[in-house]
């Protein structure tokens, strides 16, 4: 049956005959590799229905100023070894080396609400406790090791081990090493894609596999790499505004012919096919599974559904019309000190989440930050964020002037029905067999630990 074997898929020769009809549900970078290994495959009878007006889902680039992109979901390549998208930018020529050019911006300044910038040695000696840290909860998993209760958690380990090893410092000396630390533990929020690290089950946390390598962006924009798979599907085999409604998927009597799944739009348009390709995120599955599917998806998938993360990571990005940091900077890192903490609304403290804020051209800065604080900033007008984080800027770089933002570009992630969040983590109280039952390879469960 086999026919020849191109970059590793089997062509089949399928004489015109019992060739399949495939709906794939979804045109974000998944759904859209999956029509391209189909064609590859010499399986050309597929519909791609997507509900949003765009391809790409969690892929956007949008351009901040004049030939200047910036992405509102994945932005990072994450290692090179077997890593399909690292191919395929690097055979187009499209990627930059993560730390390889950043001219004369090379510093990364730990600076405090008072604007004083850290000693380096504080720094560094709180990141190597924090790395080795990451390590040991790591190894929970990769060695098997029995986590101390049922339900503990990366934020109680790291928050245990750490307070250890604060013990020989007093005052101030401890103050600014757990501040360091406590940055490093929202970034890590934004890595696990959590709202807080108490969230995320310490017992699995080693369970993703790091591609190894280094790490690359993609100037310009991580859509470009969709755009290269794109390029081998017709334009009519992709259907946007196309929202599904149900997945009917074990017809027994239908009337059109023997197709045994049958995909409803929302517009009441109806597919027919012989298998149906589901790519949407979790936090689309966790809102409508009950809904969505037609009988219901079996017993241990709707348990994995539920009891995985999906978690809010959103982007805030401020162009200003001049560099508002000095020429070698390359990321201002915010110490927020939780004693300054006045009261907890999150009106007043939502900003406390962004750790950090990246130069990325010139005069555009990108903070990230998540959970319920990323949230809520998608509930406030881009006027308000701006003056918000001005005051940010003029306190950590103690500037009594910064002008307001030209641009401001913010990603509501958390509001998009189409994803319903950002990225998925596993929960206390979730295991790896949740998105890899057993007997699918270790390479499908492959993920960063380092996103910046
Ligand atoms: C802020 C952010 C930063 C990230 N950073 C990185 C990074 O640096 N590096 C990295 O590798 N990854 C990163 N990621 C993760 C990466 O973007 C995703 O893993 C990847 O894009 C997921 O692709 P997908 O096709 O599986 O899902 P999606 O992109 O979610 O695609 C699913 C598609 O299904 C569509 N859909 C949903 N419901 C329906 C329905 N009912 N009917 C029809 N269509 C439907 C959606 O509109 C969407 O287009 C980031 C994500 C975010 C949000």
């Amino acid at each position: 049956m086999g026919e020849k074997v191109i970059d590793g898929i089997e062509k089949i020769d399928l004489n015109g005959k019992d060739k399949p009809k495939i709906i794939i549900i979804g045109a974000g970078i998944s759904g859209i590799a999956t029509a391209d290994t189909l064609i590859r495959a010499g399986f050309t009878d597929f519909k791609i229905l997507e509900a949003s007006g765009r391809t790409g889902g969690r892929i956007w680039t949008v351009e901040i100023d004049e030939g200047k992109k910036v992405d509102l979901g994945a932005h990072w390549i994450h290692g090179i070894e077997r890593n399909p998208i690292y191919k395929i930018a690097d055979d187009n020529n499209l990627l930059k080396l993560r730390h390889g050019d950043k001219g004369l911006r090379h510093r990364n300044c730990f600076l405090t609400e008072e604007g004083k910038e850290v000693n380096e040695k504080v720094v560094n000696s709180v990141n190597l406790a924090y790395g080795q840290l990451i390590i040991q909860a790591e190894d929970f998993y990769q060695s098997s090791i029995p986590t101390e209760e049922e339900n503990d958690s990366v934020g109680a380990f790291l928050e245990r081990e750490f307070s250890e090893r604060l013990e020989k410092y007093t005052n101030g000396d401890r103050h600014i090493r757990e501040m360091v630390f406590n940055q490093r533990k929202l970034l890590e929020c934004c890595i696990s894609g959590c709202d807080r690290l108490e969230d995320v089950s310490l017992s699995e946390f080693g369970g993703y596999e790091e591609l190894p390598g280094v790490h690359y962006s993609i100037p310009p924009g991580f859509e470009a790499v969709l755009e290269i798979l794109k390029s081998s599907i017709p334009k009519d085999n992709i259907l946007l505004n196309h929202p599904v409604r149900c997945v009917h998927w074990s017809r027994k009597n239908c009337n059109e012919s023997d197709y045994k799944v049958m995909v409803e739009c929302e517009n009441g348009e109806m597919f027919y096919a012989n298998h149906v390709i589901v790519t949407v995120s979790l936090g689309v599955l966790k809102a409508a599974y009950d809904r969505m599917f037609d009988p219901p998806l079996p017993e241990e998938k709707v348990g994995a559904i539920d009891r995985l993360g999906f978690g809010i990571v959103d982007k805030v990005i401020l162009k200003f019309d001049k560099p508002v940091t000095e020429q070698d900077v390359f990321r201002i890192e915010l110490l927020w000190d939780d004693d300054n903490i006045k009261c907890n609304d999150l009106r007043h403290t939502w900003y406390r989440k962004i750790y950090s804020f990246e130069v990325l051209h010139e005069s555009v800065l990108v903070g990230w930050l998540s959970g319920k604080e990323a949230l809520y900033m998608e509930s406030l007008t881009e006027d308000q964020i701006a003056e918000d984080l001005v005051e940010v800027l003029k306190k950590f770089l103690q500037k009594d002037h910064i002008p307001s933002p030209s641009k401001i570009v913010r990603t509501r992630w958390g509001n998009n029905s189409s994803t319903r969040g950002s990225y998925s983590f596993i929960k206390v109280g979730a295991s790896m067999t949740d998105i890899r039952p057993p007997g699918l390879s270790h390479s499908q469960t492959q993920r960063q630990r380092s996103h910046k």
